[in-house]
């Protein structure tokens, strides 16, 4: 019998090779951010990743790890992920945008490794790319013939809606999918003319477009197997949520080991948000919404839009969250649709005191002595500091579930530290807890713990 495939929607990590316009990592300069592909280069870590879902596999449960970020490719290590993976029978799919040299690692992997390991590649083609419109082509043809599912995903804003006849057709002449997708934003879908919806929507192949298109399902009355056939895993916090639209509640963490699982269906754990995630109905996520049988054709190649679908009268029934805030960026600017390097570089150094980096070099640890948390905080060449906090979290399955206690907070100055903290702590059971250091700059600035790597304090039986 044919195993089934648990999805886990993977979000890699913000650094990315493209600079959209309508992208808030792009906004904010986050795509440069290097520093997080870091953990990545350690051995130890990718047989820390595969070794949690591969612990979890079995011959009839396997798991599809999609992955995002930022750009996949750029993952180091990404063979030995992917085939640590492969081992057990679970499969990969990469959401692409190929912004890549071919001669890149990431690339060649994809030349290596095919269907049904690579279970699809979403390859968006982006503005930039579309500068050198033949080598992004060349790659898709390539990569058809290698043997993947291949998809050519296509943000439709406004700007762009006019190019798509002749792109369409370059993807018939491969076979491959063109799959134009909604711009979600700060703005739109709900900004769309309605001359702009048609002229989208007419080369739509599957519902979960048109669901995009009509802003997403509002959650309220919706039923969902996340947490069960689905989860959504950041690895750089480790934190598992029930997917990737929600942030709660937290249903373990991957450097932890830790996953508890739903049953089975419940009602979505967040209202008054769009479950615009185009995965989910492709999955058959949402319970009464199942678009998985015009994905597969997607995957296949090239789907003629004269079959494509409208609303089925049962969905477009159903009550969707149209408008505003919804998407992944502000499109501060809609004339331009990336940015230049000077504009990303210098709003990247304009939020440098969010980054792990203004703490220099960098040691946590923690352990339990006689029932005191001993807790020692190392900072060498560090932007000048002021104040220092440290937490700790009562979940014991290494979440930030529980409520925090604070274990220190003192001012201090210069840009080295050496903080040994020994506190008494409520006797709790075997487990891993979450650590918070916070650290204030002499200019206010803050570099908080949500954007550092989670240290964690272990607890044996
Ligand atoms: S939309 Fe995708 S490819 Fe473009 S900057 Fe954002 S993460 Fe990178
Ligand atoms: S209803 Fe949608 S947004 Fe809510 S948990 Fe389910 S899949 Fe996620």
């Amino acid at each position: 019998m044919e195993p089934s495939y648990r999805i886990a929607e993977v979000y890699l990590f913000d650094t990315c090779t493209h600079r959209c316009g309508y992208c808030w990592l792009a906004e904010s300069g986050q795509v440069l951010d290097a520093q997080q592909l870091k953990p990545f280069r350690d051995l130890a870590f990718i047989s820390t990743v595969t070794g949690f879902f591969n612990s979890r596999t079995t011959s009839d449960q396997k798991w599809l790890l999609q992955f995002t970020g930022g750009e996949p490719l750029l993952t180091p290590n990404l063979g030995a992920l992917c085939r640590g993976l492969f081992e057990r029978g679970n499969r990969v799919a990469f959401y692409t945008a190929l912004l890549l040299p071919e001669s890149h690692a990431g690339y060649r992997f994809l030349l290596e490794h095919s269907a049904p390991d690579v279970d699809y590649i979403m390859a968006s083609l982006h503005p930039e790319a579309e500068l050198d419109e033949s080598t992004y082509f060349r790659k898709i043809a390539q990569l058809k013939a290698r043997g993947h599912n291949v998809i050519v995903r296509y943000v439709g804003h406004p700007a762009r809606l006019g190019a798509m006849e002749a792109i369409d057709a370059r993807c018939r002449d491969l076979d491959v999918c063109f799959y134009p997708t909604t711009l979600l934003s700060n703005t739109h879908p709900g900004d769309y003319s309605a001359a702009e919806r048609t002229s989208l929507s007419s080369r739509f192949t599957s519902l979960s477009q048109h669901i995009q298109l009509a802003g997403g399902l509002r959650t309220e009355a919706l039923t969902c197997h996340a947490g069960s056939r689905v989860i959504a895993v950041n690895l750089q916090t480790g934190n598992i949520t029930p997917c990737i639209t929600v942030d709660r509640p937290t249903l373990g963490n991957v450097f932890a080991n830790t996953l508890q699982l739903h049953d089975g269906p419940g009602p979505c754990p967040v209202s008054d948000v769009a479950c615009v995630c185009d995965i989910h109905y492709q999955q058959s996520i949402v319970v009464g919404v199942d678009d998985s049988s015009a994905f597969t054709v997607q995957k296949r190649g090239y789907v003629d839009t004269r079959t494509g679908p409208t609303l089925p009268p049962e969905v477009a029934s159903m009550s969707f969250r149209q408008g505003a805030k919804i998407g992944i960026g502000n499109v501060q600017d809609a004339t331009r649709l990336f940015f230049t390097k000077e504009e990303v570089k210098q709003r990247w150094e304009s939020r440098q005191e969010r980054r792990i980096d203004s703490l220099g070099r960098w040691h946590v640890a923690a352990a339990l002595r006689t029932g005191e948390v001993a807790v020692d905080v190392q900072l060498k060449d560090s932007r000048p500091l002021q104040y220092i906090e440290l937490f700790l979290n009562e979940a014991s399955d290494g979440s930030t579930s529980g409520t925090w206690s604070c274990l220190y907070s003192r001012p201090h100055e210069g840009s080295e530290l050496d903080l040994k903290v020994e506190k008494r702590i409520t006797p709790r059971g075997p487990g891993q807890y979450r650590l918070a250091l916070n650290v204030r700059f002499t200019d206010g600035t803050t570099c908080y713990w949500y954007s550092q790597p989670p240290h964690i304090l272990r607890l044996e039986s």
